[in-house]
């Protein structure tokens, strides 16, 4: 079940650092979850009408530099698709190749985790309204990882904020 990046994709990933790059080649062929590159190296004009659109919060985009890329989930018979859980098994994909790379790698569904080469699950102790402790675990899936941030957000009071597609390097 190897997939392959798509003409557009190949093209996205021009001017993309190399190691991400190759990051990416490796996803693709190990990933369970088809996708295709729909953002990789990002002009400042781009960024800003992004910014202005709402659509990115900062102009200090990873884009930018060409040290991250965003990834969409793609099926057959019905193209791209958003739904959220369709997106950790490209970043357990995305996680393989940054491990077979060699190359520190963040995910936007998990930005709590400096290196998701390093991820291996967790658990943590929240105290709930009540004031009872409760303990959670989490494997070392990249579902457990984004709902682990999720949680951390929720615990702190503060809105998670998803971007799935997007993977950067950390450098
Ligand atoms: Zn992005």
């Amino acid at each position: 079940m190897a997939y392959k990046l798509g003409k557009r994709s190949q093209q996205k990933l021009e001017g993309v650092d190399e190691r991400m790059q190759s990051v990416v080649r490796y996803a693709i062929s190990v990933t369970k979850q088809d996708f295709s590159v729909i953002c990789g190296l990002r002009t400042r004009k781009q960024q800003e009408a992004l910014v202005a659109k709402g659509a990115s919060k900062t102009m200090k985009s990873k884009h930018l530099d060409g040290h991250a890329v965003d990834l969409m989930a793609y099926l057959d018979g019905s193209g791209d698709r958003w739904e959220l859980n369709l997106y950790d098994e490209i970043a357990d994909a995305m996680a393989e190749g940054a491990r077979a790379i060699d190359i520190p790698m963040r995910w936007g569904a998990a930005w709590h985790i400096d290196d998701i080469r390093k991820w291996k699950g967790a658990s943590h102790t929240y105290e709930l309204r009540n004031g009872k402790d409760v303990t959670k675990h989490y494997s070392s899936s990249m579902e457990d990882a984004m709902s682990y941030y999720i949680d951390l957000r929720r615990s702190e009071d503060r809105l998670p904020f998803i971007d799935a597609p997007h993977f950067e390097l950390v450098v």
